[in-house]
């Protein structure tokens, strides 16, 4: 087979985990070609976190505005435009796809905009895309996922988190099927403004997360207008009655919405590249690797959302830099997923770091859990009843602190640092000889001393 060249590294995929991984490769001195047919940046930039974050800053001040008024301002008429808040996130995105091009090309990076597809070759693997066929030592998968729909009657009507970053006007009413990240983060953008959301959750709101965090962000959701349908099921049909979609589940329940948002997941994206013609492996639909992101097949590794260990851009970019450097440079730091903080942008926000009650007494033969519960100081003159959840799960044995959840304002700038002090195993003694920052919510977390279990 004939190639037109032959590069150390190709990378399939321009998102978090793709980019970071070219261009740290890039810069230990390997040839790097990437190939990318939509928007740099991937999920991350262009449907997921940033776009997000934009239209919950634009959302949230609903919240501020009610604030205000218990603080002694008077607010006059107030307007909300939807489309100015769109067309100025989508502004912002494309401000951010221009600087990851910048960065591939300051680093080095060949980018070629075209599809990819992979082909077995003697010694090297190919990769065609736009008329080209290249030989490359190593080939990255870096292509992410995209949103699941249930295979049930009547899913094509209703929206995906794709969707949602581009429609045109807003609903009066949404029924949101699934409670994980991406249901609680968008219920809340649309409780902010005006949304009339039923959420539909299987068993109950961020299942995965400490079951307290689930309490404490059910009874935050709940306050903020939006109704959490807890153990509702799955959804079994969808049909459109005129103006209205009805759902309904296996129970016979039925709930009624102008829109409909599945939010159940996202599926690695794993089909069209050529990867079934070259036996890789998977495992429960994303692609199967190694501790060193290796797959089935020598010279091809894959990272990011597509091996669906963590769908959370740190991580992507943690195993993008971990790939460069054991392929380019010095081997690099193995990834502790375990203690990768995460937060979700909901009303109240959440965020924790590392291990919940239930995975604790799992694990361990003695847990100590400290936990409160209060209202912040600013609400004291708002009249708002929202309260702050803040939980430290601790090794009884070692003192080591193994998990720290929390849910209210603030709650992902707090968990950042003290992710860094779990990551340094930090027990619960050192915490209650930290000074608190006062007054703030934070040193809760360094002052709470009676366990309450
Ligand atoms: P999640 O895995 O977070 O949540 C899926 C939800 O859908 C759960 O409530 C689950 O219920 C429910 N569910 C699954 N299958 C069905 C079904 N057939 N019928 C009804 N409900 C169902 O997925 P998301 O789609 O919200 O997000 C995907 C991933 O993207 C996240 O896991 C996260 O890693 C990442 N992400 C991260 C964000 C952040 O960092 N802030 C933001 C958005 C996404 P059950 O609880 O019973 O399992």
């Amino acid at each position: 087979m004939s190639v037109d060249g032959t590069v150390d590294l190709a990378v399939i995929g321009g998102g978090s985990a793709g980019v970071r991984c070219a261009r740290v490769a890039a810069s230990l001195g390997a040839k790097v070609v990437l190939f990318e047919d939509a928007a740099l940046g991937g999920t991350c930039v262009n449907l997921g976190c940033i776009p997000k974050k934009l239209l919950a800053y634009g959302a949230h001040v609903a919240e501020e505005i009610g604030d205000a008024v218990g603080m002694g301002w008077t607010i006059g008429q107030t307007h909300f435009d939807w489309g100015v808040l769109v067309q100025r996130k989508d502004a912002e995105i494309a401000r951010l796809n221009l600087a990851y091009e910048k960065l591939l090309r300051d680093a080095g990076v060949e980018i070629v905009r075209a599809r990819a597809t992979i082909e077995g070759g003697e010694g090297a693997l190919t990769v065609r895309a736009g008329g080209r066929a290249l030989a490359a030592r190593h080939v990255v998968i870096a292509t992410g996922g995209t949103p699941r729909r249930p295979p049930i009657p009547g899913a094509e009507l209703a929206s995906v988190s794709d969707d949602f970053f581009h429609w045109p006007t807003l609903p009066r009413s949404i029924a949101i099927v699934g409670a994980g990240y991406i249901a609680v983060e968008i219920a809340s953008v649309l409780a902010a403004l005006g949304v009339e959301v039923d959420l539909l959750a299987r068993r109950c709101a961020l299942s995965g997360f400490d079951p307290d965090v689930s309490l404490a962000l059910a009874k935050g959701l709940a306050r903020h207008g939006i109704r959490v349908h807890e153990r509702w099921g799955e959804a079994t049909s969808i049909v459109r009655h005129g103006e209205r979609l009805v759902i309904d589940n296996a129970a016979g329940e039925r709930v009624e919405a102008e829109r409909v948002l599945l939010a159940i997941g996202r599926d690695p994206h794993v089909r069209g590249f050529g990867l079934e013609a070259l036996g890789v492996e998977t495992k429960g639909g994303a692609i199967a690797v190694d501790e060193r992101f290796a797959t089935s097949v020598a010279g091809l590794y894959a990272i990011g959302d597509v091996i669906a260990r963590r769908e959370l851009t740190p991580v992507a970019l943690a195993e993008g830099t971990l790939l460069a450097h054991s392929l380019f440079g010095d081997g690099g730091h193995a990834i502790a997923y375990e203690l990768a903080p995460t937060a979700v942008f909901s009303m109240p926000p959440v965020a924790s770091v590392g291990w919940s009650e239930p995975v604790a007494r799992g694990r361990l033969g003695e847990v100590r859990i400290f936990r409160t519960t209060f209202r912040p100081l600013k609400h004291r003159l708002t009249g708002s009843d929202v309260q702050t959840m803040m939980k430290i799960v601790v090794d009884g044995v070692t003192d080591r602190v193994v998990g720290i959840h929390v849910v209210g304002d603030d709650a992902p700038e707090i968990i950042q640092g003290f992710a860094v002090a779990l990551q340094v195993g930090v027990t619960k003694a050192q915490l209650d000889r930290t000074i608190g920052v006062h007054p703030t919510a934070a040193e809760e977390l360094v002052t709470m001393r009676t366990p309450v279990t």
